[in-house]
């Protein structure tokens, strides 16, 4: 049987915060020690590429969804289990959508924002019942947070729906949803 697939949206830029990458690495030895396959964006650099590096150290398979331009504009990372080509970023959710079965987003930029609220509103809509988690380090996605619980007092999400999207603020939180 293969293994779950966890599916990460992080920043493609390394970020100013070493808290962040000290709780970024708890959580990745949590997942490789977990046994999990890891799908994302096939970046090089930044968070995308530590994340990359460390499954592949772990022997667990990475696979990397990018669009043709990216592919073109930036050589991707060689050692990825399997590299594949999508025409678009529609096409790439779509993609790490259907073949992962849950979805963390870890600190990032508009990119990472873009792509956890896809998944979450597919769940919310229930087109998918998948877990979909931020990792909060350090408050970051607090402004998240309190923009969907201001949705939530203007009546415009349902409080349940808001439990959707899964805030946790550590690497043990997290995983313990995830098991
Ligand atoms: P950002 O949060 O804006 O840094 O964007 C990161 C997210 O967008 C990743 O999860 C990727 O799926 C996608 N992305 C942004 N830049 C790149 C890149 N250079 N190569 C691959 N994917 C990228």
């Amino acid at each position: 049987m293969s293994r779950k697939k966890v599916c990460i949206f992080c920043g493609a830029k390394i970020g100013s915060s070493k808290e962040i990458l000290i709780e970024v690495d708890r959580l990745l030895n949590a997942l490789v020690q977990a046994d999990f396959d890891l799908v994302y964006g096939g970046g090089r650099d930044g968070i995308m590429g530590r994340i990359a590096e460390h499954f592949l150290k772990n022997d667990k398979n990475v696979i990397g969804i990018r669009p043709e331009k990216l592919i073109i504009d930036e050589p991707p990372n060689e050692d990825l289990t399997q590299l594949i080509a999508v025409n678009d970023m529609y096409e790439r959710k779509a993609m790490m959508i259907e073949m992962s079965d849950l979805f963390i987003a870890l600190p990032g930029g508009i990119g990472t924002l873009d792509e956890i609220l896809e998944v979450y509103t597919h769940v919310k809509l229930g087109y998918i019942e998948k877990l979909c988690a931020v990792l909060n380090i350090n408050g970051f996605f607090d402004g998240l947070d309190t923009l969907l619980s201001r949705m939530v007092k203007d009546g415009f999400l349902l409080p349940h729906e808001k439990e959707i999207l899964v805030v946790t603020n550590s690497a043990d939180e997290l995983m313990s949803k995830v098991n």
